[in-house]
């Protein structure tokens, strides 16, 4: 085996992974590793979670697939516990938080053309943004090394600046504006929250000028934040999210959420999807949820965030050389270095056994599964201590 017959888009790290159970992870080779990873964000209550095994067991013996031609009782009942949870009234299903993104884009688009502004056609992203690899992602987030080379910038994209407020209330005041579209704790991009104020202050603007707002909660949703949807710190809510990543627990899945006036233009025929919302994805889904938006889970996560926030603030003191920022919300957390975060994964990784995740600004991120247990973010920080010791020697100035 090798890796000669996969298309060489991934920089994969040298690890053959074999098996995991909840924030651990095997290799083929025997060895136990940390994983704050979690399938970026995904396995949100670690790996093999035993209900989560169970309702796919018991799925997979009954149906796995139909056409969305027939009503799925799993869809439905996912759908009425998304919209109970949400300030959604209706969902679409997807395999991927790309899809759910795309979706996003065409629900806010179809909007205003169906009622009676079809002139309004741009949508804002912000830079630092991910929203996935379809050409609609990659026009949304604008980050040059996803678009160069895929053809023509497609038309009605634009890019807003991280905290630039006159270019954004500008956006929103031109009357071909369709959307908004952020995530409200940026992934990939190095974790950037933005402030609750900016949020509140972007729905004030955006009703005064018929702008719709669309979150993508694909990485902070699902309670990696510490409630169900990181938008709601803020007291306010969109009109359009995509949800994906953990709504599977490791399993493919995403969904479009929408208010009832949102999604008006989402008609018959005008969207659709083979095999998203079939009834293997929504009985993993069902269980994700049920199993994350509990008063459990969520307290964990926010008990959990504060001792690796409080932890990560005393290694920054102690290793200035190493650590320039702790930053993001919740078990989203960014850790902004002095040496390449690349190599420094890699170090962590194989030195420490702990893998943490890339990120933009020269960031790791540590994404552990919303369960972790104190002690294992106690071990956690032991081994990123370590992990910086090592780095402090091997890269001293
Ligand atoms: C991962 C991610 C996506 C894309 O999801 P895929 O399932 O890889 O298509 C979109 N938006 C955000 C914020 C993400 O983190």
């Amino acid at each position: 085996m090798s890796t000669n017959h996969l298309m060489g888009v991934y920089n994969r790290a040298p690890l053959e992974v074999e098996r995991g159970r909840g924030a651990r992870l095997w290799s083929t080779d025997g060895t136990e590793y940390l994983d704050c990873v979690a399938g970026i964000s995904t396995n949100g209550l670690g790996h093999a979670h035993p209900e989560l095994v169970q309702a796919v067991k018991d799925q997979a013996e009954k149906l796995w697939h139909v056409s969305n031609i027939f009503r799925i009782p799993g869809q439905e009942a996912l759908a009425d516990a998304l919209c109970e949870s949400s300030f959604a009234d209706v969902v679409f299903f997807t395999n991927s938080g790309t899809e759910a993104v795309e979706c996003a884009l065409k629900t806010a688009r179809k909007y205003h053309s169906a009622n009676g502004a079809p002139e309004r056609i741009d949508i804002y992203g912000f830079d630092g943004s991910f929203h996935g690899r379809t050409y609609g992602a990659i026009n949304a987030a604008a980050n040059p090394s996803y678009t160069e080379g895929f053809g023509p910038a497609m038309q009605g994209f634009h890019q807003l600046k991280w905290g630039d407020h006159d270019a954004i209330k500008a956006a929103i005041a031109n009357p071909t504006t369709a959307a908004i579209i952020v995530e409200p704790v940026q992934g990939e991009g190095g974790c950037r929250a933005m402030p609750e104020q900016c949020l509140r202050g972007l729905r004030e603007l955006c009703d005064e000028h018929g702008v719709l707002i669309i979150f993508d909660e694909v990485q902070c949703g699902m309670g990696r934040t510490g409630k169900l949807w990181a938008h709601e710190w803020a007291g306010m809510s969109p009109d359009i999210m995509a949800v994906a990543k953990a709504l599977g627990g490791g399993f493919p899945i995403g969904a479009c959420l929408a208010t009832a006036r949102a999604a008006s233009g989402m008609t018959v025929g005008v969207h659709g999807s083979t095999f998203g919302g079939n009834p293997l994805a929504m009985a993993v889904g069902l269980k994700a949820l049920s199993l994350i938006n509990t008063p459990e889970t969520l307290n964990n996560v926010n008990e959990i965030a504060g001792y690796l926030k409080q932890q990560l603030a005393g290694l920054q003191s102690r290793f200035p050389d190493v650590i320039v920022d702790v930053r993001g919300k919740g078990l989203l957390i960014g850790v902004k270095l002095v040496p390449n975060n690349r190599e420094f994964m890699a170090l962590a990784r194989d030195t420490q056994q702990l893998l943490i995740a890339g990120g933009g600004d020269n960031c790791v991120r540590l994404l552990p599964p919303l369960n972790l247990t104190l002690d294992e973010a106690r071990e956690l920080i032991v081994r990123f201590e370590a992990a910086c010791e090592v780095a402090r020697e091997k890269w001293a100035a």
